[in-house]
Order: structure tokens, then sequence, then C-alpha cells
């Protein structure tokens, strides 16, 4: 190794160089997202396999995963009578037999057919007549080279893509460890790992992938994933402080002397406590010189929308303009009359701007916009598009804002809107776990309340052969004069598609079984003008029922409109099902959201029950995150956004925790990480921060 002597060994050195690796190998890792030595030492086992004592065949017992190691003694393959081949291949080690099966793998019947040799495989365990079976194993050949590297020790399993061999990681692997570990700079300070009670970097590579003990590779994961933690809470922590720093407005809300008033007077309602207690919050934030950050979570039907008014009237009374975006044109709609009907008697006018209104209209809005004449702006995202200018832009406000995605001031200042204060509107109650990742940038308000005299939802579960009976249900409220939404299943992800079903099942229902009754349809392939023309008389009762695709899925509000029929439930993720009941229940008669859907497994049923026992949002929310997993939860988008490698959020969402308060104490000490010891973090966040400032709108 002459020619390399006095090279510098780097983990930013491309796997390629590694030894027995090379240019080809190398092209199948990076197919797995493996360039550099760091992205392979960083690209942790799925699992382990604990081949150090094997259980002899003898000791297995059905329903248990296991790892066995035999002779291949036999071999066949054979056609189904469903034209599928099932592949047996029979391996034993002396004390009993294990068949492994395959079907229509006919690449392993090649591997095999020739190979004398043990096998080594993994899986679940079944009964089979004398013998057991494994059904669809991991297995590996056991080759003569292999017993020399000795064999009986934990072994990684690492998660492959297509085409990328087991084998080829492992050796890629511990070539990097054996040449690269060296070049590991551990950039934690002692203290804090001594504080924390964790083991040096290098140390924690080599466990974690090739462990000695259960306990030494769980402490090597567990600093791996704190640490990658602590760099995102470190970015996230840091650019809270900054926003703190930076120049806004400071609006002179203490000097509006009957604001409290107006706000009381321009309300149907009493405000609760909680939603009395953000407002207070809000208009510290906007009365500080800092620009506001802050992230309002409700859950459905809390009543976000009124504290928005309260904070956009503030806004208006200090002399600025305020503007409140919305998901869909449907709901930018609704805002427009809520805030039109409320601020008109105060003599504030509103301004409404959506993707596909008429050229005069579009013209007139924007005008009044921009000479200040509106105090307040309604929209969608065409609120933020090219043409749009405002007089005097104080705050924004993000209705429903997992929709939008993150989107930050900094887009705002691009779009030449200043620097004004940002509330950001959440129904979706996103775990904790979550909001510590994605918004651990934001100030956080919490309304914990629901409004007096709500009746909770009841919900039923039922199966499509208790239709009619369902209906029939339906019919005698309705004919009380309550009014229902019939949602129709969710058949694909094309608008044209399920504007289809949802025309099919309003011709169905009105023709059918609501033939006297007066039935809606509202769908996203409808004009503008069409969408408000049936809202507004659903909410003039002119209508006893909706048939709607799931754009009334965030924030319609019709009060009298207090059953839901939800159609093919099943397909539904969990936190979609709970925003659509949330258009129920919102007024003081009993409401009833009706689940219709035929739960296929286990799974499918738990979701469909826990619908039934909880109107939780965040019990929901949890329960989603568990089952579905993050990124289905946020949008693969948003869930690549947050760019973790190791940590996984929700087996380690107690670590999450550990890391803020740990990334919370380094800060109150050194905020800007400026001492020498700090380096290495202040690098290692600051690679974080670029990603978290993309701006996703769509
Ligand atoms: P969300 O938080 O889901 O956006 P909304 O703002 O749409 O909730 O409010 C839900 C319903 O509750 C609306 O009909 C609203 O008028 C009503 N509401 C809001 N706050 C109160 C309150 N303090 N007392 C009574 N009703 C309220
Ligand atoms: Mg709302």
């Amino acid at each position: 190794m002459s020619a390399t002597a006095g090279y510098q060994r780097s983990l930013d050195d491309e796997v390629q160089y590694l030894k027995g690796v090379g240019p080809k190998n190398a092209a199948l890792l990076a197919k797995a997202g493996i360039r550099t030595v760091r992205d392979l030492l960083y690209h942790l086992p799925r699992r382990y396999e604990d081949r150090t004592n094997l259980p002899p065949m003898q000791k297995l017992r059905p329903g248990m995963s296991a790892t066995v190691r035999g002779k291949l003694v036999g071999i066949d393959s054979k056609q189904t009578r469903n034209g599928m081949v099932l592949l047996r291949a029979a391996i034993t080690d002396g004390t009993g037999t294990v068949s492994l099966l395959w079907f229509n793998q006919p690449w392993i019947q090649r591997k095999l057919s020739n190979f004398k040799g043990e096998i080594v495989a993994f899986g679940q365990v079944k009964e089979a007549g004398w013998s057991f079976e494994i059904g669809n194993p991991e297995f590996e050949l056991v080759e003569p080279e292999d017993e020399a590297e000795e064999f009986s020790r934990i072994w990684p399993v690492y998660p492959l893509v297509e085409g990328l061999p087991q084998k080829l990681v492992r050796r890629a692997v511990a070539s990097a460890l054996a040449t690269h570990l060296p070049a590991v700079r551990d950039p934690l300070p002692d203290a804090l790992k001594a504080e924390y009670r964790l083991r040096p970097l290098d140390w924690c590579l080599r466990q974690v992938h090739r462990p000695e003990s259960d306990a030494d590779r769980e402490a090597s994961r567990g600093r791996l994933v704190f640490e990658e933690f602590l760099y995102l809470q470190l970015a996230l922590c840091q650019k809270r402080a900054e926003t703190h720093r930076e120049m806004g407005i400071a609006f002179p809300i203490g000097e509006q002397k009957g604001l409290w008033d107006e706000i009381r007077r321009m309300l149907p309602f009493e405000l609760t406590g909680a939603q009395r207690r953000v407002i207070g919050e809000i208009f510290a934030d906007m009365e500080a010189a800092y620009p506001m950050n802050r992230l309002l979570q409700g859950d459905v039907g809390s009543g976000k929308t009124a504290v928005a008014a309260a904070a956009m009237l503030a806004a208006v009374r200090s002399g600025y303009q305020a503007a409140i975006m919305a998901p869909t044109e449907i709901l930018a709609e609704q805002h427009h009359m809520t805030f039109r009907e409320i601020l008109h008697p105060l003599d504030v006018q509103v301004a409404l701007l959506v993707g596909k209104q008429t050229a005069t209209e579009r013209g007139r809005a924007l005008a009044k916009v921009e000479s200040g004449q509106a105090g307040v702006a309604v929209g969608t995202h065409a609120l933020i598009q090219e043409g749009v200018r405002f007089a005097r832009l104080g705050l924004v406000v993000i209705d429903e804002q997992h929709r939008f995605g993150v989107l930050q001031r900094a887009a705002l200042r691009e779009k030449g809107y200043g620097n004004p204060d940002v509330l950001v509107m959440t129904a979706t109650p996103i775990p904790r776990t979550l909001t510590m990742t994605l918004y651990g940038d934001l100030d956080l308000s919490v309304i914990d309340e629901i409004p007096p005299g709500r009746k909770p939802i009841k919900t039923h579960w039922k199966r499509t052969d208790e239709r009619k009976s369902v209906y029939d249900k339906v019919r005698s409220l309705l004919k009380e004069g309550r009014q229902a939404y019939f949602v129709c299943p969710l058949v694909s992800e094309s608008e044209k598609t399920l504007a289809q079903a949802a025309k099919d099942l309003h011709h169905r229902l009105s023709t059918q079984a609501f033939a006297d009754l007066r039935i809606g349809l509202l769908h996203g392939q409808m004009r503008p003008k069409e969408k408000e023309k049936v809202m507004a008389e659903f909410r003039v009762r002119e209508l006893d029922a909706l048939v709607s695709t799931t754009v009334i899925e965030v924030g319609v509000d019709v009060p009298n409109a207090s059953v839901m029929v939800v159609e093919d439930a099943n397909r539904f993720g969990l936190s979609q099902l709970h925003q659509l009941r949330g258009r129920v229940g919102r007024g003081a008669t009993q409401s009833y959201c009706v689940l219709i859907g035929d739960a296929r497994g286990d799974e499918a049923e738990a979701r469909l029950n826990i619908m039934v026992e909880t109107s939780d949002g965040f019990r929901i929310a949890e329960e989603d995150l568990r089952i579905r997993g993050p990124g289905e939860l946020l949008g693969t988008k948003q869930a690549g956004n947050l760019g973790l490698k190791v940590a996984d959020l929700i087996q380690d969402g107690k670590m999450l925790e550990v890391a803020r308060q740990a990334a919370m104490g380094i800060l109150e000490a050194d905020p800007s990480l400026a001492r020498p010891e700090h380096a290495a973090l202040r690098e290692a966040a600051s690679r974080l921060s670029p990603e978290k400032a993309a701006v996703v709108v769509s």
C-alpha cells in the first residue's frame, strides 16, 4: 500500500476504493444510496442474527422466528393447482429437518441445484407433519471461506435493494471498519458524553456493525440515534433563537384599547379559556419586536378560526394587513364568508384570492389588497403567487398547515412580503415526536379544550351488507331536519376517477334510497362557482345531504350537518377519517358518524375499532404513526426532509426528548456554539439547516 502512504483517510472517501469493493460493486452500493465510507458506516443493520448458539432443529417450536443451519439434503419443485411453482429445499442438522419453501422463485432453484454445502435460513417456523417448515425464508449459502471467518458470532443483516447482495455490504463494512475507524472524529464533547453516558463514536460504529453482545449493540445504536437527534434539535433550536433575534413588526396592540371588546362583540359565542389563552400568547408575540413564528395546534372543532380572527383584527387595528391562506378553495371561500360576516360590521374589508377566479374578480381583489383598502385577504396559495402585492402586510395565518408543508417566513420575505408575523394552524394532531422534529423551530400554542355544549360524536362501524339499515336511520334523521355528508370511497388518486365515484354515489342515492330528499354533489372537478353554489345551498339547508369526495376533509364548517356516512372507510387513513369526522359534531345536537366497510385482516379491523373507541385526535395520530410510519403520515416529501438515517421516530421517541433537552442545555451555555469543543457540533448542525429551510408548497 505504498502508493497510499501519507494519504489521509476520510469518511468522505468513496466506497469504491475500499479493499474488496471496486467500481462494479460501488455501483451496486450506490443503488442503496451508499457512496462514501460515511454512508456505508451509517447504513445500519436492519436486524442481527445471533449465530453463537443456533437452536438444534429438534428444539424448534411452531411460531418462533429462528435461524437454522443445515446441510441441503433434498430439493424439489412442483406446480400448484393455482399455477404457482413451489420450491421445497430440505435441510438437516442431524437432530431434525426443516423444509424451506419458496413460490415462483426460479433463480433460487438454479442457485441451489448444484449446491452441496450448508444453508443458513431465517424465518418463522411452522409445523408440517412430523417436521417443520419455513415459508419464504431469508437465506445464505455457507461458503468454505465463511468458515474461516468464524461463523459463530452476531451477524448484521443489512437493509438491501434489488441486486445488492447481503454479503457485499458485509464485506464492504468490514473493510471500512478495518481501514477507516481511525479517521472517525467524535463530534460530541467529552462532558456531554459523560453526562449522558455515551461511548466514543468509533467504538459505537464498530459495535453496531460487529457487535459482541446485545447490550453493546443497543448502547451503540442509542448513541447514534442520540447524536442524530441532537444535530437536528440544535439546528431547530438555533433557528428558533435566530428568529427571536430578527427584526420584525412590533404591533402596538397594547394601545388598541377597545380591542378585546371588539373581539368579544364580533364573535357569536364566548371564547373558551383555551382560546383566550392562546390569543394572549399570540398577542405577546405580535407585540414583541421579533417576527412571530408560531404553531397553533388544536383538534378539529376546537375553534381555531376564532383565534385567527382575533389575531387578524389585532393586526388591522394596529395599522397592518392580515392574510389567511387555506389549502382548498372550498375552505378559502368558507373563510371568506365567515370573516366577511364578522369583520364587515367593524368596517374591515375582506378580499378573496383563489386560483380559478375570473380576471375581473381577481383584478378587483388585487387592487384592494395593493391599495390597502382590504384589511384582510383570504385565499389559497394564489395569495403568494406572482403579482400579489400588499400595502402593509403584517400577519400571515396559514390554516391546516400540513397541506402546505413547511412554509418558512424566508419564502414570504423573498416574495417581497417584508418580515411578517406568521401563525400556522393545524388540526392534525401530530404526535409530539413529530412536532418536535418538523416544527421544532416554531413556538407552540395548543388549544386543549373544545367549546362547551358539544355532545361526543357517536361513531359506528357497519359492514357493507348493513348499508340499508344505515340509510333508514339516516333518512329518519334527515326527516327531522338534520343534514348529512356522504363521503364517497377513495377509489383512486385521480381527481377524475374520484369525481366519477361521487357522481355514481350521488346518482344512486338520489334516485333510490333518498329519492324524495334533496341531495347535492361536490367534488374537486367542479368549477369554483359551482362548488360555492352547492356549499351555499347546503349551508342554508336547501340541501338535505351532500355527496362529496374528500374535498370536504379539512375545515368545512356547517354546524347543522350532524350525520356523516363514509363509504369504504377501510380505505382511508386514520388521521384522514378523524379529519372527515370533524365535519360533524360542531353544533349542539347529537352527531353521528357511520363508517361503512368490510375490514379484511386484523389490522384493518383494529384501525376501524380505534375510530369507534376514541375521538381523541392525539391518540388517533399516535396509532396512525405506528401503523403507517412518518413517511405515509406526512407525505414522502416532508418525511424525506427530515433526513433521518439512523433514528426511528416511532421507536426512539424517548431519545428525541432527551436529545432536545441536551440541545437546549448546550445552547443555553453557548448560544452560537462558538466554543472550540462545540466546533464539530456546529458543523454537524449546520449541515442540517438548509434542508429544513426548504419550502414545500403543493
Ligand atoms: P377548527 O379548529 O376545526 O378550525 P372551527 O374554528 O371551524 O374549528 O370551529 C368549530 C365550530 O365551533 C364552529 O362552528 C365555530 O363557530 C364554533 N366555535 C368556535 N369557538 C367556539 C366557542 N368558544 N364557543 C362555541 N362555539 C365555538
Ligand atoms: Mg379550521
